[in-house]
C-alpha cells in the first residue's frame, strides 16, 4: 500500500532521452564507466542513462553516488545485501503466475540457442516478448496487469521448444514434453486464460479471475475470505496484530483450505535458503548491534515463517538509523486481489545526507501538518510519531522493485506498527535523477501543455516540486489520520489501495499550496505550486492515459487515485471553471483559471477521503472509485494516444542494476568492492537466471 511509483513524476519521466541514442551495448561502452575499487562516481555528463528501448518500455541505468565514502565494512555489508536482493528473483515470477518460470526458462533457452535463426521476424518478436517478460517478472504487463499478446505464432514457438535439447526442458518429474506444452501454450497464446494479473472487479470472484499464483485455482474468493476471517477470529486475543496471509499461498487439498508458507523448508525453500545465507553474512558486518538484531529477526522470519518474527523485524527495522539500509521480504500487497499476500522484493540503499535535509524539514513539522489538515478532529492523530524521512541512494533493486521500481517507499505496512513505532519514508534520489536526465528535450510539454508560460513554469519548478510532493505523500500523507476504534483496516477491501493512495496524494496537493511551505523554504513561490497543480491535473485528466491500452479502463491503484482526484475536482469546477478542459486547434488541453479554488477543493476531498478511511465507509469508497477513477473517455483516450505516438516516448521505464564484484584475500576477508555499469539488459537478466535461478534451473 505504501509504495510510490514513478508516475508521480509522470510528466518528466514519460520521456525517452532524445538526446541519447537508444541502445548502448555493453561492448561499445567505454572503460570509464567501470569503477575499480570504488574511487569515483561517473559524472552526469559522462553517464549513459539509457540502455535500450522496446515495446512501451525504456531501460535505464542509475548512478550509485557516494559509494566511495562508505567504509570497507559498509561496502561489505552492501555487497552481501545486494546478493540477497537477487536471490528471491524467481519467487516473484512464481507469485505473479504459476507458469511464469517455465515460460521464462523456455524463452531464454530458445533465445540463447545456437541453432535458432536469429534473423527471422518470429525470433525478433520472441525476443521482444522475452524482454517484456523479464520486465514484468511474468507474462502480464507490470502496470496494467494485462496479459501480453505474443507477436509470434504458436507453431513457431512449439517448433523451437521441440528443437531444444532434452536437458534444456524444464520438465517436472514424470512430465512429458506434450504435458509441458499443454500447460504452457494456453498461458501464452489463449487470450481467455488469465487475461489479467490482478482482477479487482468487485462483481466477479477475483481469485478465479486473476492470473496471480497466491491462491490455488480451486480456492474460491469466498473460501479464502472465510479462511482468513476464521483465522483472525481465532486470534482476536493476540497480543499484537498479525499480518495474516502475508507470506503464504492458499491451497485446497481434499476439500481442506490451508496455507503453504514461504519459508526455509516450505514453499520457495531453495531460494529462501540462499537469501538467508547472504543475510547471515550481512549480520556479521552490520553497522550496529541494533541492525544486527534486526537482520537476525528477518532471518528468523524466513526460517520459521512466523509472522510474529516479522513484526519483531519490522519494529527493529523502523528504528534502525544506520547509513546502509535495506528491504528484503514479502512486502507489498498490490498484486493480491484480496490485498493480503506480499510480493517478494528487495531494495538496498544508503543515506544521501545532503538531500535528506529537505525531507527532514517536512517530517519535523509532521504535527503541524496533522493539526492543520482540513480533516475532522475525530480522525486526526493526537500525536504523530516517528515519521522518519530520508533521501537514499539505491544500490541494488530486486524482486518487485526490479526492473520497474518505486521512487519512494514508506514502510512498514502494518498500521499498528506505524501508529506505535512510526514509519520510515524514503525517496530515491539517484533514480529520480535518471528519470529527469533521460527525459530532457523530448517534446512532451510542447505537445500537451497549454501555453509557453506554463511550459516555462514547469521547466523551472517541476522536478523540485515532484520531489517535495513525494516527501509529503510518503512522510506525511500515508502516516496521517487514524481509524476510529473498531474499524477494520481492510474495510475498504478492493477499493482500499486506490483510496489510500488518493488520501496520501491529496494530502501533498493540499499542503504544497500552504504558506507554511514557503515559510519552511520548501516552496520558492506561488508559481512553484502552480506548476505542481498544472502537472498533476494534466497527468490525471489526460496524459496518464498514454499508459492505458485502447479500449481498456484504468486499473492500477496509483493511476486510479490520480484520475479520482482530478475528475472529482473537475466536476465540481463545472460552474466556476477553476479547472477546465479546453479545445485549441482541435486538441484538448487542461486549463487552470483559479489555483486557490482548486486548493480549497483539495481540502474538501482530503476531508472526505479521511472520513471514508477512518470510518471504513465501504459504500462511499466504492462510489468514489467507480464514479471517478476507472472509466476512460474513449475519444480523449484515442486523442492522447495518437498525440503521444507522434513523440516516440516510452510510457514505462525500468533499470538495470550495476554489477558488484567483491574481492577477498587468501584468508577470505573482504578487501574491495568493484562496480561495473556496463552490463546490458538481456545480459543481466540471463546472468541472473543462470546464477540466481534457484526455483527455475533445469535439474
Ligand atoms: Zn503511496
Amino acid at each position: 500500500m505504501k509504495k510510490i511509483l514513478p508516475m508521480m513524476i509522470a510528466l518528466s519521466i514519460l520521456a525517452s532521452g532524445c538526446g541519447h541514442k537508444a541502445t548502448t551495448k555493453a561492448s561499445d561502452t567505454t572503460q570509464e564507466t567501470i569503477i575499480q575499487g570504488v574511487d569515483t562516481t561517473p559524472s552526469i555528463a559522462n553517464f549513459h542513462y539509457v540502455v535500450e528501448q522496446f515495446a512501451d518500455l525504456e531501460i535505464m541505468r542509475y548512478r550509485v553516488m557516494g559509494l566511495e565514502n562508505l567504509s570497507l565494512k559498509q561496502q561489505e555489508l552492501l555487497y552481501d545485501l545486494s546478493q540477497a536482493a537477487i536471490c528471491g528473483r524467481d519467487i516473484l515470477y512464481d507469485q505473479n503466475g504459476a507458469e511464469n518460470l517455465v515460460i521464462r526458462t523456455l524463452l531464454e533457452n530458445i533465445y540463447t540457442s545456437e541453432q535458432v535463426d536469429k534473423t527471422s521476424e518470429a525470433f525478433k518478436a520472441l525476443t521482444v516478448y522475452l524482454k517484456r517478460v523479464w520486465f514484468s517478472n511474468g507474462i502480464h504487463h507490470h502496470y496494467s496487469g494485462d496479459k501480453f499478446v505474443p507477436q509470434f505464432s504458436k507453431e513457431y514457438f512449439v517448433a523451437q521448444v521441440k528443437a531444444l535439447p532434452q536437458d534444456q526442458l524444464p520438465l517436472k518429474e514424470n512430465q512429458t514434453l506434450d504435458d509441458l506444452l499443454s500447460e504452457v501454450l494456453p498461458e501464452i497464446f489463449d487470450p481467455s486464460i488469465d487475461p489479467i494479473r490482478t482482477n479487482q472487479d468487485a462483481s466477479v470472484d477475483v481469485i478465479k479471475h486473476s492470473g496471480v499464483n497466491y491462491y490455488d485455482k480451486n480456492v474460491t474468493q469466498q473460501e479464502a475470505e472465510d479462511f482468513y476471517a476464521t483465522m483472525k477470529a481465532n486470534h482476536k486475543d493476540d497480543a499484537q496484530p498479525i499480518s495474516y496471509g502475508l507470506n503464504s499461498r492458499l491451497v485446497k487439498e481434499d476439500g481442506v483450505v490451508k496455507e503453504e508458507v514461504y519459508k526455509v523448508g516450505g514453499l520457495y525453500s531453495s531460494a529462501i535458503m540462499q537469501i538467508v545465507a547472504w543475510l547471515k553474512k550481512a549480520e556479521q558486518v552490520a553497522e550496529t548491534t541494533h541492525q544486527k538484531n534486526s537482520i537476525a529477526d528477518l532471518i528468523s522470519w524466513y526460517e520459521t515463517g512466523d509472522l510474529k518474527a516479522y513484526n519483531d523485524y519490522c519494529i527493529k527495522w523502523v528504528q534502525d538509523t544506520s547509513t546502509i539500509d535495506f528491504v528484503n521480504g514479502f512486502t507489498e500487497n498490490y498484486g493480491d486481489p484480496l490485498g493480503m499476500k506480499g510480493a517478494w522484493e528487495s531494495l538496498v540503499n544508503f543515506k544521501n545526507e545532503e538531500a535528506t535535509h529537505r525531507s527532514a524539514t517536512v517530517s519535523q513539522n509532521a504535527q503541524w501538518f496533522e493539526d492543520n489538515s482540513p480533516t475532522d478532529k475525530r480522525f486526526k492523530k493526537e500525536e504523530v510519531k516517528g515519521v522518519t524521512a530520508k533521501v537514499i541512494t539505491a544500490a541494488m533493486l530486486g524482486g518487485d522493485c526490479y526492473p520497474a521500481t518505486p521512487i519512494g517507499i514508506n514502510l512498514p505496512n502494518a498500521n499498528w506498527i506505524r501508529a506505535q513505532y512510526g514509519s520510515k519514508s524514503v525517496s530515491i534520489d539517484n533514480l529520480t535523477e535518471a528519470y529527469a536526465e533521460s527525459a530532457k528535450g523530448n517534446g512532451f510539454y510542447e505537445e500537451f501543455v497549454i501555453d509557453q508560460p506554463t511550459i516555462t513554469m514547469l521547466e523551472l519548478y517541476k522536478k523540485q516540486m515532484d520531489d517535495l510532493h513525494t516527501d509529503l505523500h510518503e512522510c506525511l500523507g500515508h502516516g496521517s489520520g487514524k481509524l476510529l476504534p473498531g474499524v477494520d483496516p481492510d474495510a475498504l477491501k478492493t477499493f482500499g489501495s486506490t483510496i489510500e493512495e488518493a488520501r496520501a496524494d491529496i494530502f501533498g496537493l493540499y499542503f504544497v499550496a500552504d504558506k507554511k511551505m514557503q515559510e519552511l523554504g520548501l516552496v520558492p513561490n506561488d508559481s512553484a505550486f502552480h506548476a505542481m497543480y498544472y502537472a498533476y491535473f494534466m497527468n490525471g485528466l489526460m496524459t496518464q492515459l498514454t499508459r492505458v491500452e485502447p479500449g481498456k479502463n484504468v486499473q492500477e491503484a496509483h493511476m486510479r487515485n490520480r484520475q479520482l482526484i482530478t475528475r472529482w475536482i473537475l466536476e465540481r469546477s463545472a460552474k466556476d471553471h477553476a479547472v477546465e478542459m479546453v479545445q485549441k486547434e482541435g486538441k484538448t488541453y487542461v486549463k487552470i483559471n483559479d489555483y486557490l479554488k482548486i486548493r480549497q477543493r483539495c481540502g474538501e476531498l482530503l476531508a472526505e477521503l479521511q472520513r471514508i478511511t477512518s470510518q471504513g465507509d465501504y459504500p462511499a469508497a466504492k462510489r468514489l472509485v467507480e464514479t471517478y477513477a476507472i472509466q476512460v473517455d474513449p475519444a480523449l483516450h484515442q486523442e492522447v494516444l495518437s498525440r503521444n505516438a507522434g513523440l516516440k516516448i516510452k510510457s514505462f521505464k525500468g533499470f538495470v542494476n550495476p554489477r558488484y564484484v567483491a574481492s577477498y584475500n587468501a584468508e577470505g576477508q573482504f578487501t574491495a568492492l568493484s562496480l561495473d555499469y556496463t552490463e546490458g539488459y538481456a545480459e543481466q537478466q540471463l546472468r541472473y537466471s543462470h546464477q540466481f535461478g534457484f526455483l527455475s534451473q533445469v535439474k
